[in-house]
């Protein structure tokens, strides 16, 4: 039987842009040029930019046409409004609180909620998020499930917040010094692993039971959604959106960078049940965001937003594409025996580049030069996720040593086609076949903070 592709891209072409087509020469003198730190490239050097899949969504015509409509009024914008009923019916959260992007939101959600001594125990940690929780005087407590820290392992919901920890917690330091608990979905810094709806609901049972509130991190839900679909039993005839709205059921609120699932370059919100907490959240929107009624947007990104907010729910097609995409690529890497952090998640493939190069010791950036030698092979342009991401160790000086030593290929939504797909296969796979010839790298400049940003590197030659 011939083996049939079930999906292509849910779309047509209306509008292109045209991408710069580089030579190697030219590539093997940009990366020395920006010292071989992928983020210091020029993106007009880059053939197909899988640095990140945050604010580099393509907007549908639709999208496009409500920028138009946007209404900038400074207060009670339309736009507002029509953003507030497609959170209230894609989400089920009555109160809506608009702000630039999602780290507004988790500013704002901390500083209500949590005082100084206070604990909140998440499923891993997202940046962002942990430095607001830390910010506001709380300390982050890691809840996720074991099996998240492996990268081989093939558990269906690495997601997971394991309650045995979670309770281990609560007895630990006491009930009332647990303001919430911080549940994302579709765990980022996991490599996009899903929690199952059983235990979304069993974790909110256990903080119902000793008055915590469950605040989830939805930047992802609706990546989470489709996983629950396709794996947790008795979900495979829901729809996207129904799922969605069961999962937002066992919260208190939400925050969420609309950056991502929601298909717009920019903004975000926190969402929530309670009037009375909304009431004090607008107190601090008001001085740290802008007026209520628009936060930290523009009345036509609102609009935007809205439009693309009922659009990723509208059909699974969307989703079902997207994911879809990832896990072409993950699959045709998997059948060429290229190590990847296992099962494929939702916004993007990591390469194992310890497994990959294993001859460069982790002092000598085997992700960061597995990183370059990938954009100067055919111009894709991923991040390294590893030793250099992880910085110092401000007590002795020694870098930090991760257990995982990637480099993450993300997907941005409805920009490539799956032809861009088969070129960075194609490029990853020769790469890998002449890794023995990856040299290590050293720092010719290190930043005190978030050095990976704006490091810069030479090659140490063997
Ligand atoms: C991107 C992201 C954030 C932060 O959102 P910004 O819009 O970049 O401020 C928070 N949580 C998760 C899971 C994210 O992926």
């Amino acid at each position: 039987m011939v083996e049939r592709r079930s999906w292509a891209e849910p779309f047509r072409i209306k509008v292109v842009e045209p991408i710069h087509m580089t030579t190697r020469e030219e590539r093997v003198r940009a990366i020395e040029e920006a010292g071989y730190n992928t983020f210091l490239l020029r993106a007009d050097d880059v053939y197909i930019d899988l640095l990140t899949d945050s604010g580099t969504s393509a907007m549908s015509d639709r999208q496009w046409a409500s920028m138009m409509i946007g209404d900038e009024a400074y207060a009670g914008s339309h736009s507002f409004y029509r953003l507030v009923d497609a959170v209230q019916e894609v989400y089920g959260y009555e109160e809506l609180v608009p702000t630039h992007q999602g780290r507004g939101a988790e500013h704002i959600l901390s500083q209500i909620l949590i005082s100084p001594g206070d604990v909140v125990p998440g499923n891993m940690y997202f940046t962002t998020t942990r430095f607001h929780q830390e910010y506001a005087g709380g300390r982050f407590v890691d809840v996720i499930v074991e099996e998240a820290h492996d990268p081989a392992d093939l558990h269906p919901f690495k997601g997971n917040i394991d309650l045995a920890k979670l309770q281990a917690v609560i007895d630990e330091h006491g009930a009332e010094k647990v303001p919430y608990v911080s549940f994302e979905t579709n765990v980022n810094m996991a490599g996009g692993q899903p929690a199952s709806m059983a235990n979304l609901k069993a974790t909110y049972e256990l903080c119902r039971a000793n008055d915590i509130l469950v605040m989830l991190d939805a930047t992802r839900a609706l990546e989470n959604a489709y996983f629950i679909q396709q794996r947790e039993a008795g979900f495979e005839d829901r729809s996207i959106g129904s799922i969605l709205r069961e999962i937002c059921s066992y919260s208190d609120g939400a925050t969420v960078s609309s950056k991502k699932d929601n298909l717009v370059n920019i903004g975000g919100f926190l969402a929530l049940r309670d009037p009375e907490l909304a009431r004090r959240a607008r107190a601090l929107l008001v001085a740290f965001e802008g007026l209520q009624t628009y936060g930290g947007m523009a009345g036509r990104d609102m609009e935007a937003l809205a439009t693309g907010i009922r659009e990723m729910v509208a059909t699974d097609d969307h989703i079902r594409a997207r994911i879809g995409q990832v896990e072409y690529l993950g699959d045709l890497l998997i059948k060429a025996d290229v190590p990847v952090v296992r099962p494929i998640g939702g916004h993007g493939v990591f390469l194992d580049a310890a497994a990959i190069v294993p001859h460069v010791p982790q002092d000598r950036f085997p992700a960061q030069a597995l990183t370059a030698a990938l954009y100067v092979d055919a111009g894709v342009r991923g991040m390294e996720r590893g030793v250099v991401s992880a910085g110092r160790d401000p007590a002795t000086g020694d870098h930090k040593y991760p257990k995982l030593e990637l480099v993450r290929l993300t997907i941005p939504r409805r920009v490539y086609t799956q032809a861009h797909m088969d070129v960075v296969a194609e490029s990853v796979i020769a790469v890998h076949e002449q890794r023995d010839r990856i040299e290590g790298l050293r720092f010719t400049y290190e930043p005190e903070d978030l050095r990976f940003f704006q490091a810069r590197f030479e090659p140490i030659p063997a």
